[in-house]
């Protein structure tokens, strides 16, 4: 099938581009990113949109760079920008983990980081990353701009707090200091295939070697990924191990309240919580040590690399 006749939009500047979607929200006008999500809808005529935003050609919003202690990441940031340095520290590392886990190259190179964060599909890694982090996102209308912490941009499968006549402007992340360990871990049927279940576990170490500020955050599970109190209160002061992440993860899989679907229960879904939590506690207790060779699963080394 093609697409239903829409009007097309070619913005230069932010101004530009929020001046627009005002006009054209109430026709149904959306913004255009990368397209990997929003175009195959619109091929499948799921999506008819009236008008499209195409962002693209407004150079402010390929801004990725620190700024105050945080990595902001503009509306134009491919996934593939990740594959690259792009900070310092732990952080860089963990993205640079985690980016390989989106689809394939090719989508990769097209998608954004912000458009994954619009789009709120529940597997996203990138919605986790930002749940787990308690990132920031900051959108802007022709009215003007608005902070919206991620714990309250996520309001449902495919439902963000995003207004109509809002653009996603960039989204930022808070660097970490170097003694973080984070690990992420997901599991799906076929490598390039969106998470059934995925974890990030990120805590640091005190003097005595007892863990503080552990995060422990799911997707692809609930509606929306999310951080688990539950878990995080089982691992605060503990050892880091086996006992501990074993615990983590029984927390977990006790916390969620896991989706259905055709292909996969939500008793499924539970169970792979116990398991994806703990590897990703596990991968966080490894993430400080130089890497070994051949250490990492299969899955990631067939998306270019090995694990952390
Ligand atoms: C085969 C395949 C496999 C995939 N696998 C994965 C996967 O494993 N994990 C994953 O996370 N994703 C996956 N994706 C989706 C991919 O990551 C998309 O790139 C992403 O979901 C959307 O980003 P985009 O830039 O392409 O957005 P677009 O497709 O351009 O837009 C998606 C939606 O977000 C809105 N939007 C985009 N940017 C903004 C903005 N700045 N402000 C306001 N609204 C905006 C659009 O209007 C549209 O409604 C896959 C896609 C395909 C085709």
């Amino acid at each position: 099938m093609k697409p239903a006749a829409f009007r097309y939009h070619a913005p230069k500047t932010i101004d530009e581009a929020v001046a627009l979607l005002a006009e054209v929200a109430p026709e149904d006008g959306r913004v255009l990113a990368g397209g990997q999500s929003l175009v195959p809808t619109m091929a499948f005529r799921l999506a008819k949109p009236g008008h499209l935003v195409d962002i693209n050609g407004v150079a402010a919003l390929k801004r990725l760079e620190v700024s105050d202690g945080k990595l902001c990441i503009g509306a134009c940031v491919r996934h593939a920008a990740f594959h690259k340095p792009v900070c310092d520290g732990p952080l860089d590392k963990f993205l640079s983990f985690v980016v390989r886990y989106i689809a394939h190259f090719p989508i990769r190179n097209r998608g954004t980081f912000c458009g994954s964060l619009a789009h709120c599909d529940p597997s996203s890694e990138w919605c986790l990353v930002m749940a787990a982090l308690d990132g920031e996102l900051v959108a802007q209308s022709a009215k003007g701009t608005r902070v919206i912490p991620a714990r309250e941009f996520f309001q449902g499968i495919m439902t963000t707090a995003l207004r109509e006549d809002e653009l996603l402007v960039e989204a930022r992340l808070p660097l970490l200091s170097d003694d973080t360990r984070c690990g992420f871990y997901e599991f799906s049927r076929r490598a390039g295939d969106f998470a059934m279940a995925a974890a990030v576990g990120i805590y640091r170490l005190d003097d005595g070697g007892k863990i503080i500020e552990p995060r422990v955050a799911i997707g692809g599970v609930e509606p929306n990924p999310r951080r688990i109190p539950e878990a995080e209160s089982a691992l605060a002061g503990e050892v880091p191990g086996d006992k501990a992440f074993r615990a983590a993860a029984d927390a977990a899989m006790n916390a969620v309240d896991a989706m259905e679907d055709a292909m996969t229960s939500a008793e499924f879904r539970r169970d792979l919580v116990l398991a994806v939590t703990r590897r990703a506690l596990e991968r966080a207790d490894a993430s400080l040590r130089p890497r070994e060779a051949g250490e990492g699963d299969r899955a990631a080394q067939q998306r270019g690399g090995g694990g952390a």
